[in-house]
């Protein structure tokens, strides 16, 4: 692999612009193309399980094309790994694994010579080649053999995966791998991606899942529109999140629900259950109970709830491209 400039970040995206060329035919004021992406930047860092986060249409895959070097950019600079896509491409792309959101195989190839033939096209001698101890590394050792008609959704997905690693790449990026596949596989795409992360290897991967940006990640990039609305830690972008939720149950059916200035949103159930939403910023459950006691009501049940990512992803997916910094 080749050696990365000193304490440069894995990939530095500095103003990306892409703008498609109109469909042909296409006339008027739509002629100038769809932006779909409009002046991008971020670092992934060295060593990270970055997640690209966004709805469909945000932009994600533009933006792995182009790191693919499928798709041209419009404008804006791309370094991989300290190489230049514009001025070093070959270097650029022999230190990045791109996992497609696509599947495509050649039906009659096996598993094996998928990965033979991967290795062929990077020049990479048989000697040095590793196509077993990835087919191991990705669960397929026993489907070496087998035409790729053959297998079965999820066993594509890991192929890809390991077909992106036939040159040892130091960056893994992949694109969707986990969109319209089942829990169980999901679980072990996971364990694949964070097992090759504790190897070494930076990952980056896109997704519409937060549950799965949210567990995987140790941070998130959200692009909406083309546009990066949040670059944050995956904690500090939880920690965005204001509201907390403190459930309670009163020792007695109350007459009304509780209120006070300092509450959010306040829930009753007409008898004994109350759900007070309050900003975390402002108040404690702690001071949330004192309220309430000092009202009368005596508790017997507490229970509490942290915002989530996708709390977060709301907010700002709402408020627009200048919510965050
Ligand atoms: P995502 O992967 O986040 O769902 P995409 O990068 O695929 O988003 O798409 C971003 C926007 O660019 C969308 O509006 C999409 O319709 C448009 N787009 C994607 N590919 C092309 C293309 N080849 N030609 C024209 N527009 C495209
Ligand atoms: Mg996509």
């Amino acid at each position: 692999m080749p050696a990365p400039s000193p304490s440069a970040p894995a990939i530095r995206i500095d103003n990306l612009v892409k703008r498609y060329a109109p469909a042909k035919g296409a006339r008027g004021s739509m002629s100038e193309g769809k932006l779909a992406l409009g002046g991008v930047s971020f670092d992934v860092p060295e060593g990270a399980i970055f997640g690209l986060l966004g709805p469909n249409g945000a932009g994600k895959s533009t933006l792995i094309n182009i790191l693919a070097g499928l798709v041209n950019k419009t404008a804006g600079s791309v370094d991989i790994w300290g190489f230049d896509i514009d001025r070093d491409r070959r270097n650029a792309s022999r230190s990045i694994g791109i996992v497609p959101q696509e599947i495509v195989f050649d039906p009659f190839f096996t598993p094996f010579e998928v990965l033979e033939n991967q290795a062929g096209f990077y020049g990479i001698p048989a000697a040095l080649r590793r196509s077993e101890k990835l087919l191991e590394a990705v669960r397929l050792a026993d489907k070496r053999d087998a035409y790729a008609r053959t297998l079965s959704g999820g066993m594509k997905r890991r192929l890809l995966v390991a077909k992106a690693m036939v040159h040892a790449p130091p960056i893994l990026v992949l694109d969707e791998p986990t969109a319209g596949v089942d829990v169980d596989l999901r679980r072990q795409l996971w364990e694949l991606v964070s097992e090759l992360n504790r190897e070494g290897v930076t990952v980056v991967l896109t997704t519409h899942y937060l549950e799965e940006a949210e567990e995987l990640c140790d941070r998130i990039a959200i692009i909406n529109h083309g546009r990066v609305i949040a670059d944050k830690p995956t904690r500090e972008l939880v920690e965005m999140a204001r509201e907390k939720i403190v459930a309670v149950t009163s020792a007695a059916d109350l007459a009304a629900a509780p209120a006070h200035e300092a509450f959010g949103k306040v829930e009753w159930d007409g008898a004994r259950a109350i759900e007070v939403t309050y900003d975390k910023d402002r108040l404690s459950a702690g001071q949330v109970l004192g309220i309430l006691q000092s009202q009368g009501i005596a508790i017997v049940d507490v229970t509490t709830r942290e915002a989530d990512l996708e709390d977060v992803f709301v907010q700002l997916t709402a408020a627009g491209p200048d919510a965050a910094g």
